[in-house]
C-alpha cells in the first residue's frame, strides 16, 4: 500500500492558506473562525477517506474507520491544526494531514485490521491564547474542571468557557470528554522535529525516544512605583531592577545542569511610563529537561532565589505554576513496530530526545505511545519559514502507514 505524495502535498497548501497572518505566517487559535474554517475543511477530508466523524464537548475531533477484530481496542493517532501567532504550515498540521492519508489509502485499497483506527484532532495545542497550552488532551486525561474553563481567560478578558460557548461547546459537559485508557491499543503522533538532528543525519524520519518534562512558571515582582525624578536611588524598590538580577540569575544556574533549558519569554512592566519607576513586574519561566528530579530541583532553587533577591531588596514576590508536564518515555513495543516500518521504507533508523511538549505526553497516562519526527529545514518552526518537504511527509505517512498496521494486528501479543 503506498500513500499519496501529490493529494498530502496539496493538502498542506490548503490547510495552510487558512489563517494568514498579515503580520507574516498563519494565526489560528483556539475557538475563532480560522480554527472553525481549518476544522471545517478537517472534516470535509476525513469524510473523504470514509471516516465516522465525531466531535467533543471540547472541541476535539475524531475520525474512525472501524475494525474487524472481536474485542478490538482503538489504535489512535494524530495531532493538532491550531498554530501559535505567525506560525508555520506543518507545526501539528503535518501529524493530521498524514494521518488522513494513512486513512484514505486504507480506504482505496479495501485494507483490513483488527483495531478500530481512529484519528484526533486536539483542541489547543499551542496554548497561545490562554498561555495554557494542551487543552484538549488534557481535557481527554481529565485535568480540566468546568470551574478551571470559567476563570482561564484570554489577555481580552474571554474565558475558555465563553469562548468554547460562541462555537457550541458546553464547559458543563467538560467530565464528557474525558477518554477511558483500557479502550485504547497505544496513541501514535506525527510532528516535524523542530530541530537539527534528523537534517544533520540526512534522513526523512526518526522517531522520538521520550520528550522532557516541561514547567511553566509566572512570577510577580512588586515594589513602589515612585516618580523618577524625585526619589533618590537608595528610596527606590525598583521591581524592575530586581526582576533583572532574578533573570540573569536564572540563566546563571540553568547552566550549571547538565541539559536543562530555561527561558524567560515574556515580561510585562507596570506601570510602563518612561518617568516612572517600575511598581509591578510578571515574567514568565519555560524550563525543560528529561529528567523531573532534576527539573524540580532547579525549580526550588528559583524559588530560593527570587526570595532572596526580593527580600535584600525590600520588593514582594509571588509565584504561579502556570502547567507542569512530566517528561515520559515512548513505548518499547511501539518503536520497535517504528524501526521495522523504517527499514521496510529503506529509512535510516534515528532516534532522538524530544524537546518539545506535545499531545502525545498527556496521552501516555492512558496508553502506549510512539511519536514519529519529519526532517524541519533548519529547525526552523513557530515561524512563517517553517518547512518540510512534500517526499519528507511523504515517507513520515508512508512510515505511519505501516506502523499502524502493524500495531492494529498485535492483539494475540497483548492480549
Ligand atoms: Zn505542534
Amino acid at each position: 500500500m503506498q500513500i499519496n505524495q501529490t493529494r498530502l502535498a496539496e493538502r498542506i497548501q490548503t490547510l495552510g492558506a487558512i489563517g494568514t497572518d498579515p503580520q507574516g505566517g498563519l494565526t489560528r487559535l483556539p475557538f475563532t473562525k480560522e480554527e472553525k474554517e481549518a476544522k471545517d475543511l478537517i472534516k470535509q477530508y476525513m469524510q473523504e477517506a470514509n471516516l465516522h466523524v465525531t466531535e467533543d464537548q471540547v472541541g476535539n475531533l475524531f475520525g474512525t474507520r472501524q475494525g474487524q477484530g472481536t474485542n478490538r481496542k482503538t489504535v489512535l493517532f494524530g495531532s493538532h491544526i491550531d498554530t501559535v501567532y505567525n506560525g508555520g504550515k506543518y507545526d501539528g498540521a503535518a501529524g493530521v494531514l498524514t494521518a488522513i492519508e494513512v486513512m484514505q489509502t486504507l480506504a482505496e485499497n479495501n485494507a483490513t485490521h483488527d483495531d478500530d483506527l481512529t484519528i484526533v484532532v486536539f483542541t489547543d495545542e499551542e496554548g497561545a491564547r490562554f498561555s495554557s497550552g494542551m487543552l484538549g488532551s488534557q481535557a481527554l486525561i481529565g485535568n480540566w474542571t468546568e470551574d478551571m474553563l470559567q476563570t482561564t481567560a484570554d489577555k481580552n478578558g474571554v474565558t475558555i468557557a465563553e469562548a468554547m460557548q460562541t462555537y457550541g461547546y458546553q464547559a458543563e459537559k467538560i467530565d464528557t470528554v474525558q477518554l477511558d485508557g483500557e479502550s485504547l491499543r497505544c496513541f501514535l503522533e506525527l510532528h516535524i522535529e523542530q530541530g537539527k538532528v534528523l537534517e544533520q543525519e540526512d534522513t526523512s524520519v526518526g522517531y522520538a525516544t521520550g520528550i522532557v518534562g516541561i514547567r511553566w512558571l509566572n512570577v510577580t515582582i512588586t515594589g513602589e512605583a515612585d516618580h523618577a525624578g524625585t526619589t533618590p536611588m537608595n528610596l527606590r524598590k525598583d521591581a524592575l531592577t530586581g526582576a533583572s538580577e532574578i533573570i540573569q540569575a536564572i540563566e546563571t544556574k540553568a547552566s550549571t545542569y547538565p541539559s536543562l533549558v530555561a527561558t524567560v519569554g515574556q515580561l510585562s512592566v507596570k506601570p510602563n511610563g518612561i518617568n516612572i519607576i517600575p511598581g509591578e513586574i510578571s515574567f514568565t519561566l519555560d524550563t525543560r529537561d528529561l529528567d523531573d528530579v532534576l527539573l524540580d530541583q532547579f525549580v526550588e532553587e528559583i524559588h530560593q532565589t527570587v526570595e532572596t533577591i526580593t527580600e535584600k531588596r525590600g520588593l514582594n514576590a509571588h509565584i504561579d505554576q502556570l502547567n507542569r508536564a512530566e517528561s515520559i518515555a515512548t513505548s518499547q513495543h511501539v518503536n520497535e513496530a517504528l524501526e521495522s516500518s523504517l527499514k521496510k521504507n529503506q529509512l535510516k533508523v534515528v532516534s532522538l530526545p524530544s524537546g518539545a511538549g506535545h499531545d502525545v505526553m498527556n496521552m501516555a497516562s492512558l496508553t502506549d505511545v510512539g511519536l514519529i519526527f519529519i526532517r524541519t529545514k533548519d529547525g526552523i518552526s513557530h515561524h512563517p519559514n517553517e518547512f518540510a518537504s512534500d517526499s519528507d511527509l511523504a515517507d513520515g505517512a508512508q512510515v505511519m502507514l505501516d506502523t499502524i498496521i502493524q500495531l492494529a494486528e498485535q492483539k494475540k501479543e497483548h492480549d
